[in-house]
């Protein structure tokens, strides 16, 4: 068993030497004088060093490892964006400075929503929203106003496929409104006579993940859309899998009227920890009097953060939004080009349909009818007669070295898999993590105990994440199994 920092501690044994005392020595009044010892470990310098160097190493991180997170896009995010966001005059700008001292932030800002606009089709966008969940709130309520502007306010019903990221339904309920599922057909994409038969005079809108969650192209997106409108409704595309289709397609050109990105996601910043992140949102024309509280504007006098008064569906952050992740985004825009982010979803898209044809063999691919975006869906249920669940399957991928994929979603398939393996891994990397999910399916076969015990080579063993999520214990010092 390795040792805590806790275990090490010595007394008396001191990591700083401090300077020879120069002052008059004074006590400290009794108020203020610590009632019991500190309890804090006595270790050198190097002790100390040793024990958060080794805490920094037991998480997995993308710097470690590939990490095909499905839906989660958990690409290497370059170090040059890290440096520029930390330039001082970005990184040091108060939230309350006035818009004339803030000139380079807001122009940033201003041409960020300008080059997003571009990439999605649309014309308005706000930068507010703090997450992918967030935006889809946001572009929800617009969508809810634009309907009760019209009189329509008694349209409250939202359509979405049954293989919907799990936000969406969610944020849809949080608005106010009410889901109402749509079938998907034997490929996984939308069934369109079922959507035919529920869109009506409830609906206010139709929410669609596009590449869906089976990382499938919806084909039939035009026509889908064209219905919504037909019955007065709106349609509002979840962009969180735009690293799919950046300079390929626009979600505007396919008809739909509102769409979140995750720039934390697509547009290269590190999360994946619960960090700051950004669901900015890009609509039409028409819903640009609803945007929430506040805009960047372009006016004679330079740049300006607008408080929206009026329509606005009012305040959902405070100050500019995340503005960390807007520079990375900006950055990464602007290092890429138009050129370079095509060349990034195609990357993407090669990358999982290689990986998608060599685990075939292997692996059931449910809904495969060719080829797949930027991520696919394949399914462990086979090895349910050797007593292996997905689950099973994911733990033994982190004693290779690796981060399991997105697993149990979507729930349309059964013991799911979802790989997503992004643009940034070298060829090399792909074929190591395909070779372990190789040995992973002979193990299954010739003993399958190594993978239901597994994982045995990580710090800590098999967790009961339900208690470990419900009953975290961040003080006390943890004895690690080995
Ligand atoms: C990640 C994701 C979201 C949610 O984004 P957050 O930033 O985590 O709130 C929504 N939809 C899809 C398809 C996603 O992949």
């Amino acid at each position: 068993m390795e040792k805590t920092i806790f275990q090490y501690s010595s007394p008396g044994r001191i990591g700083v030497a401090l300077p020879v005392l120069d002052v008059p020595e004074t006590a400290i009044p009794g108020q203020f004088k610590r009632k019991e010892p500190i309890g804090l470990p006595e270790v050198t310098e190097g002790q100390a060093m040793r024990h958060f160097v080794r805490l920094s190493t037991m998480n997995f991180n993308i710097e470690k490892g590939l990490y095909p997170l499905g839906s989660c896009t958990m690409k290497y995010n370059p170090r040059l964006h890290e440096f520029l966001a930390r330039i001082e005059g970005l990184a040091a700008v108060h939230p309350l400075s006035s818009d004339s001292s803030v000139q380079g932030t807001l122009e940033i800002m201003h041409k960020l929503g300008e080059l997003l606009c571009e990439i999605t089709g649309f014309e308005a966008v706000t930068l507010q929203p703090a997450a992918g969940a967030q935006g889809e709130f946001a572009g929800l309520l617009l969508i809810k106003k634009w309907q009760e502007e019209r009189g329509e306010e008694h349209r409250n019903e939202v359509l979405m496929p049954d293989s919907a990221h799990g936000t969406n339904p969610a944020t849809s309920t949080l608005a106010g409104l009410k889901v109402v599922s749509v079938k998907s057909d034997e490929h996984g994409r939308v069934d369109v006579e079922d959507l035919r038969s529920k869109a009506g005079e409830n609906t206010c809108a139709f929410m669609l993940t596009n590449p869906n969650t089976l990382g499938i192209f919806e084909s039939s997106i035009e026509e889908i859309t064209k219905i919504i409108h037909d019955v007065g409704g709106l349609n509002y595309m979840d962009g969180a899998n735009m690293n799919a289709m950046l300079g390929i397609a626009r979600p505007g050109d396919m008809g739909f009227d509102v769409c979140h990105l995750n720039l934390h996601k697509t547009f290269s910043s590190p999360h994946g920890g619960g960090g700051p992140g950004s669901g900015t949102v890009c609509c039409r024309e028409i819903l640009r009097s609803f945007l929430p509280a506040s805009t960047v504007e372009k006016t004679e006098d330079g740049y300006i953060l607008r408080d929206r008064v009026g329509k606005s569906i009012g305040r959902l952050l405070a100050f500019h939004g995340n503005v960390g992740v807007l520079y990375r985004a900006y950055a990464y825009i602007r290092t890429l080009g138009s050129k370079g982010l095509r060349e990034v979803s195609e990357v993407a898209l090669i990358n999982a349909n290689y990986m998608k044809a060599r685990l075939k063999p292997y692996y059931n691919v449910p809904n495969d009818d060719g080829p797949c975006m930027h991520e696919f869906v394949a399914s462990g249920a086979d090895a349910a007669e050797k007593g292996v669940k997905t689950l099973d399957i994911a733990k033994r991928l982190l004693d290779y070295g690796f981060h399991a994929p997105t697993i149990y979603f979507p729930q349309i398939v059964k013991e799911a898999l979802m790989i997503e393996p992004t643009e940034t891994e070298s060829l090399e990397s792909i074929d190591a993590f395909i070779d372990a999910m190789i040995s992973i399916a002979e193990e299954i076969e010739e003993k399958p105990h190594l993978v239901t015990d597994a994982p045995v080579n990580t710090p800590v063993l098999r967790l009961d994440e339900v208690k470990a999520v419900k009953d975290l214990c961040l003080v006390e010092p943890v004895e690690y199994e080995q």
